[in-house]
């Protein structure tokens, strides 16, 4: 599987561009960084070759680039999340992106997924995996073969995990989440903010659910 990571500059999500037939955004970033962004995305594909955009949640720090995407390249990009997501993203009532230092906008979500899902992804397959927690419509997102998991806000590097106290935010559903991702054989996470890691994923993964047993204490 081909990622490229487009480290997110501010606030900003990170965004990952998987590139083959099917060539994939994961997650915009907040769009205060578009131009950056953009040159980024043009060091690998042509931007018109974006089949589709899958936002791991309903947060503005990751589908606020959206936006500006679309109207650079076009309107043939399917936009994807999860059903919980895109009902909050359809009604543009996201309160985090007043956070983020800009209005709350509605986004068309053309693909509804579902946990168990599968979706096309570059060349290859990527299982939804629904992770409500840290938003109610939350997803990561796993390719078995090479043991990547795409972990959204749900688990960071280090035993990190996503904050729980913002609108929809559960912090026993996000406990339940986590266990579900310790199913999985995992080496690299690509998460939704800060570095990537390339080996021993699962430890990582561990470590958030005790640190989040923990702090739950
Ligand atoms: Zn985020
Ligand atoms: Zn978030």
């Amino acid at each position: 599987m081909e990622v490229h990571w487009i480290r997110g500059k501010g606030l900003d999500s990170n965004i990952y561009l998987i590139k083959g037939d099917e060539t994939t955004l994961i997650d915009a970033g907040t769009g205060l960084h578009h131009n950056y962004v953009m040159h980024e995305i043009k060091k690998h594909v042509n931007p018109r070759d974006i089949k589709k955009i899958i936002l791991t949640h309903e947060h503005a720090d990751h589908y606020g680039g959206v936006r500006k995407i679309l109207e650079e390249i076009g309107k043939d990009v399917e936009v994807a999340s999860h059903r919980s997501a895109a009902e909050r993203l359809r009604k543009g009532s996201d309160v985090t992106s007043l956070f983020f230092g800009f209005s709350p906008f509605p986004l068309d979500v053309g693909l509804e997924l579902a946990d168990g899902d599968r979706i096309r992804a570059g060349d290859d397959e990527l299982l939804v995996i629904h992770t409500p927690g840290h938003s109610p419509g939350s997803i990561c997102l796993y390719n078995e073969e090479e043991k990547i998991l795409f972990s959204g806000d749900t688990i960071f590097q280090y035993g990190s995990f996503g904050r729980f106290d913002l609108p929809g935010g559960d912090a026993n559903a996000l406990l339940d989440s986590i266990e579900k991702l310790l199913s999985m054989d995992v080496d690299i996470i690509y998460p939704g903010h800060g570095e990537v890691v390339l080996e021993d994923g699962k430890d990582h993964i561990l470590l958030a659910m005790d640190n989040l047993k923990a702090a739950l204490e």
